[in-house]
């Protein structure tokens, strides 16, 4: 799959812009690449769907090629149908939880089991592992040497034939003696059939679950879409743990098994060991199905730099909304040493005589002006917005002017302000700066 999609997005790499063929021909060849690495055709269908859709309407972020830009519509999606976010193990608030692991043979779930409760122990909680396979050989003496390197209390009944019955026993146990958690280990069948999931459903109704677990080998392909469809249909699963994914497995397990049931995968087997166990996290799986590490870090980056871009251009912004009198009055100063502000403003690009038309830039009324905002109190010069009659009064009779002079210069003030977001509008188009003749 890696190595095919690669192909694919080396072909879209470099182009100056993505057009509807780019996109045809690209996800074609990505619906190709799915159908090899073995996820369910459906999956692969809605999937290509929804890339077309998305990568037709999306902008081409300015530091990426358009290659690079359908990779991560491409790994955005992937993340997506796996769940987007990891879901953590939920544990029942009115006591005892009690978990139930699924699967067909060699799944791991004889192994999951131990990885969880040693997971589990490590939240302060009571665990016990309740051993209801009785077929395979050997298969309780497994979990109860599992038991003993993580610590935890195994139940198992020797003499008891039905499964079933060990069940209801293991839990009667566990509740009088107080645990925290109960996880119970059941047998599975090389394929699926009705004796399996007629024993599955008995022991779930004698112990209600609160989470019915599918363990299932990341290196299944197709088939593992029939089994977990099977399963989700049988016994309604809550969650999947995907294990053996320290193998070379292509990936499209994860996807597709997520993708049908609809089931967050909670966890994936990281090897034989006991600690081997990890939090599933889908953007970690989405870039491990495309195989493109290196790329990939470098698309976020861009993605970091674009909205570090866009935050600052958002606080200029901000900036020029709450340009203040105490601003207005350093501009007037300057405008004063350096003459006459109207000619150099007019050869400024984009301000022409029309942008600066009553606004009065009289040399004289500079001193005025000067005297009028300092006048004002700093509330007042920051907050234009409070300056009343009353206020205007006092200002006039303290700057020896007229309550007409302070209105003009509020009035100036206020155009000016205008200007400004005029010219930072004509900047933003051109990203320049503006170069003073
Ligand atoms: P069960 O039949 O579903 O109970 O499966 P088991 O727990 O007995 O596991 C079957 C085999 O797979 C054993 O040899 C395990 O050591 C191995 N196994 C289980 N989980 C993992 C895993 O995450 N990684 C690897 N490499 N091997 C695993
Ligand atoms: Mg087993």
């Amino acid at each position: 799959l890696s190595s095919k999609l690669q192909d694919t997005f080396k072909k879209l790499k470099g182009k100056g812009k993505l057009t509807e063929k780019d996109i045809k021909e690209a996800t074609r060849e990505i619906k190709l690449a799915l159908l090899e690495a073995d996820v369910n055709f459906k999956v692969v269908k809605s999937f290509v769907k929804n890339i077309n859709e998305r990568a037709l309407g999306a902008d081409v972020l300015k530091s990426l090629t358009p290659g690079q830009q359908v990779i991560k519509i491409v790994n955005d999606e992937l993340t997506s149908l796996m769940g987007g976010q990891p879901v953590k193990l939920t544990y029942s608030p009115k006591g005892m939880t009690v978990l139930m692991l699924v699967g067909l043979q060699g799944a791991g779930k004889t192994t999951t089991a131990g990885k969880l409760a040693a997971y589990i122990k490590k939240e302060s909680k009571k665990v016990l592992l309740a051993a209801c396979d009785v077929y395979r050989p050997a298969a309780i003496k497994q979990l109860q040497v599992i038991g003993k390197q993580v610590d935890a209390e195994v139940f198992a009944d020797t003499e008891e034939k039905n499964p079933v019955v060990i069940a209801e026993k293991a839990l009667k146990y566990a509740k009088e003696h107080f645990y925290d958690v109960v996880i119970f280990d059941t047998a599975g069948r090389l394929h699926i059939d009705e004796a399996l999931m007629d024993e599955l459903v008995q022991i779930k109704k004698s112990v209600t679950p609160d989470h019915i677990i599918l363990n299932i080998d990341s290196m299944t392909g197709q088939e593992a879409v029939n089994v977990a469809e099977t399963f989700n249909e049988k016994i309604s699963l809550s969650g999947v743990i995907l294990t053996k994914l320290d193998g070379d497995t292509r990936g499209g397990a994860a996807l597709s098994v997520a993708s049908v049931t609809g089931k967050p995968i909670l966890f994936a087997g990281m090897g034989e060991k006991l600690t081997d166990l990890e939090i599933f996290y889908p953007d970690r799986m989405a870039s491990r199905i495309l195989g493109m590490g290196d790329v990939l870090t470098f698309i976020e980056k861009a993605q970091a730099d674009f909205d570090e871009e866009k935050a600052l251009e958002l606080q200029e912004k901000i900036r020029k909304q709450t340009f203040t009198l105490e601003d207005f009055k350093q501009q007037l100063s300057q405008m004063k040493d350096m003459g006459s502000f109207k000619d150099i403003l007019e050869m400024m690009p984009g301000a022409g005589k029309k942008a600066l038309k009553g606004i009065d830039l009289d040399e004289k009324e500079f001193t005025r002006s000067e005297a009028i905002i300092n006048s004002m109190t700093p509330e007042e010069r920051n907050n234009p917005g409070i300056i009343n009659a009353n206020r205007r009064k006092r200002i006039a009779a303290g700057s020896g002017t007229r309550v007409q002079d302070v209105n003009k210069l509020l009035k100036g003030f206020e155009q000016s302000k205008k200007m400004m977001k005029q010219f930072s509008g004509l900047n933003n188009k051109k990203h320049g700066k503006f170069k003073f003749p």
